[in-house]
């Protein structure tokens, strides 16, 4: 059986099992769901020079000699994960959502340890994640037709958990649609709030700022909550930037000690304290990683304290 027929067929298990409804195979729907997703990625990878056997799919490639001349070739049985399809992925101009890929992967780790008793909200959104993320990249990347690839029972049956889910999310959703924060920056882009725990989107703002989550059950306080939603909207960016070797889009804030200082224009979206973004002493630009409250560069402080 090829990797393309074994991603199908693991994706029309996750369906079947969601339909059965017990506990048990709800968890199952979720591990048979997230494996097609991945066999996909990488049958994606594969195709991208079958000649190469398993090469492109390998977590582990050495060098040959073959004919006096040196390939590489694939060393045990590992396939790669989630880290070096992304690798691959971006190496070769792949495109694919990997924000979304991310989150259902945490909640896939989660899974085994952390759920007792899975949700039928949480199974819903879970697939409908992964289903609106295979479609975009199926279409685009795989030039397939998903319905036709799973047949028209099984792509309606994803359909339909999608339009239970997205029932139960707008009515979520309803519920924070006058949430602000402390910062224009932050209030000037969309919110979307998602549980910092399980980073579900069916959670339910309080009037009292708090979140309950209908994923996980957890209830957070409003500071949690600004410091979310801070994270949602730059946390992916905070990652990648300070890879580059650039600066973070939102650090810890001094003053109330939460992440929620955005770089910008140096407002907490938490407390609404605002720093100077220029020493007090020399006039130069503070680097972002020396902005502690006090509005004067390492520099300048360490000048100071010899000159005590
Ligand atoms: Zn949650
Ligand atoms: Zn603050
Ligand atoms: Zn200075």
């Amino acid at each position: 059986m090829s990797m393309y027929d074994n991603a199908i067929d693991a994706l029309i298990c996750g369906v079947e099992d969601y339909q059965v409804g017990t506990a048990a195979r709800y968890k199952s729907a979720l591990r048979n769901v997230y494996a097609g997703l991945l066999l996909i990625l990488k049958e994606k990878l594969r195709c991208m020079a079958p000649e190469m056997g398993d090469v492109m799919i390998s977590e582990r490639v050495l060098p040959q000699f073959v004919n006096g001349k040196i390939v590489w070739k694939a060393k045990g049985h590992k396939t790669v994960d989630t880290n070096s399809i992304q690798d691959r992925f971006k190496a070769l101009g792949i495109k694919m959502n990997w924000k979304v890929l991310i989150e259902i992967s945490n909640v896939r780790n989660d899974l085994e340890h952390r759920y007792t008793e899975l949700k039928a909200e949480a199974v819903q959104e879970v697939i409908t994640k992964a289903f609106i993320l295979l479609t975009e990249f199926m279409t685009e990347e795989m030039d397939l037709d998903i319905k036709e690839e799973l047949g028209d029972s099984i792509y309606n049956a994803f359909v339909n958990i999608k339009d239970i889910y997205e029932v139960e999310k707008s009515r979520c959703a309803s519920t924070w649609s006058g949430f602000k924060t402390e910062s224009s920056i932050v209030n000037g882009c969309p919110i979307e709030l998602f549980c910092p725990e399980c980073a579900s989107e069916l959670v339910i703002l309080n009037k009292d700022g708090s979140l309950d989550c209908r994923f996980c059950n957890e209830n957070f306080d409003q500071e949690q909550v600004i410091e979310c939603v801070v994270e949602n909207q730059f946390g992916f960016e905070n990652h990648n930037s300070v890879k580059d070797g650039g600066n973070p889009g939102s650090i810890s804030c001094p003053s109330c000690d939460r992440a929620t200082l955005i770089v910008e224009d140096l407002v907490c979206a938490n407390c609404g304290e605002s720093f100077h973004s220029d020493c007090l002493y020399c006039s130069r630009q503070i680097p972002v990683d020396e902005i502690d409250g006090s509005g004067i560069c390492a520099w300048c402080q360490r000048r100071a304290e010899k000159d005590d």
